[in-house]
């Protein structure tokens, strides 16, 4: 038998990514592949160009989807903005944190960590005290939504810290933008990077980041080439920017880029403010339905995620046996634990187009029904 095309099922994805992507979403996709400098194309990268410094609110020039997922966006800011001499401050408090110290150790940078309580916000006291210590620390990096935990740090106050002590910040939105308040420029944040498949709910596989100024001149004098020929910004910029002509460095995943473009039209036709609204709202049905159901959080009320719900699962009930009968009676997907939650949580994503009451309903009744079982 000649292997068949694949047909994947109808899941519901309330997991920590990928998140339900959107028809609208969907079909953009499937539009004719132009050629990845036809003029049409770079005028509708420009376009996402301009979509993404809203849903940052930034005016950074230096803004644009990397063409791989969010773990590619975070290596991206690391090896173009550091050097071996540098000294970098990671706040960790969970998986994320911890892969950012790897970044900064294959660099050869010197990496001081702040150790954070998984499940709990950074602490801006703990922050303070370690620049206090190290006057040396040229970068701050930092988790603004940990999804391996739900907790969500204030990344407003980290950045001002930072700043106080002259260090550039380094900060992971993956999970954050479009999900709950971010603001680039106001909050002085000077290398950012996310992903496409959380809450701008795109497909998987694209990873938009954004640069101060100050940060884009580090990486235009940097005397030292950049480690990763791929992920070379200086190279990168040549593709994504220039008047009229631009040269070829890769490439671009060309239907993503049309999903992307969607998914960023829809998050301005609702508007941002709108959009971390009903993360909000929906977030608060949830949460009063989990209390319903007995089901605790992990993170305090205050430090929660509104699009990463991780719930302690309650004793005697097994894991993988709920997870697998939510899947197959309800098509529905709910996140494991990671890490250190491994086995003893559950994370339960409302992110992007997966925000909705039918969504919560769902995940709700299907829960009771298996917890029931
Ligand atoms: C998902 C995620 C990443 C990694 O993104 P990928 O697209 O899976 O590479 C990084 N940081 C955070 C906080 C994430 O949630």
């Amino acid at each position: 038998m000649p292997i068949q095309s694949f047909i994947p099922p109808q899941r519901t994805l309330m997991g920590p990514g990928p998140s339900d992507v959107s028809p609208r979403v969907l079909s953009a996709l499937a539009r004719p592949t132009v050629g990845h400098l036809d003029p049409t194309f770079i005028g509708m990268m420009d376009e996402i160009k301009s979509l993404l410094q809203y849903a940052f609110q930034t005016q950074n020039t230096y803004t644009l989807a990397i063409s791989a997922p969010g773990s590619a966006g975070m290596e991206a800011c690391f090896v173009n903005l550091l050097t071996p001499e540098d000294t970098v401050v990671v706040c960790r408090n969970g998986v994320f944190g911890a892969r950012m110290i790897e970044n900064v150790q294959r660099i050869g940078a010197k990496v001081v960590v702040i150790e954070g309580e998984w499940g709990r916000a950074v602490d801006p006291q703990a922050l303070e005290d370690t620049l206090k210590q190290t006057p040396q620390a040229k970068f701050v990096a930092f988790v603004h939504a940990e999804t391996s935990t739900g907790a969500l740090s204030d990344a407003k106050t980290l950045c001002e810290i930072a700043r106080n002590h002259q260090c550039l910040t380094i900060v992971d939105a993956v999970t954050s933008l479009a999900g709950v308040e971010l603001k680039v420029d106001d909050w002085g944040i000077d290398a950012i990077y996310s992903g496409s498949q959380k809450c701008l709910s795109c497909v998987p596989g694209m990873s938009p980041v954004s640069f101060s100024d100050q940060a884009a001149a580090l990486i235009k004098n940097r005397k030292s080439t950049v480690q990763s020929w791929f992920l070379d910004q200086s190279l990168v910029m040549d593709y994504w920017s220039g008047q009229g002509k631009r040269s070829y460095h890769h490439t671009a995943p060309v239907n993503s880029l049309y999903a992307l473009h969607e998914s960023l039209v829809m998050l301005q036709n609702e508007g941002l403010e709108n959009s971390w609204a009903r993360h909000r709202a929906q977030h608060n049905k949830l949460a009063s339905g989990f209390a319903d159901l007995g089901l605790e959080f992990i993170v305090p009320a205050q430090e929660r995620l509104p699009q990463l719900n991780a719930v302690h699962i309650p004793q005697g009930i097994d894991d993988a046996k709920v997870r697998q009968y939510l899947l197959n009676e309800y098509n529905l997907e709910i996140g494991a634990g990671l890490g250190g939650f491994s086995g003893t949580a559950w994370r339960i994503g409302l992110m992007g187009y997966a925000a909705r009451s039918e969504n919560v309903a769902l995940c709700l009744a299907a829960l009771k029904d298996a917890l029931n079982q």
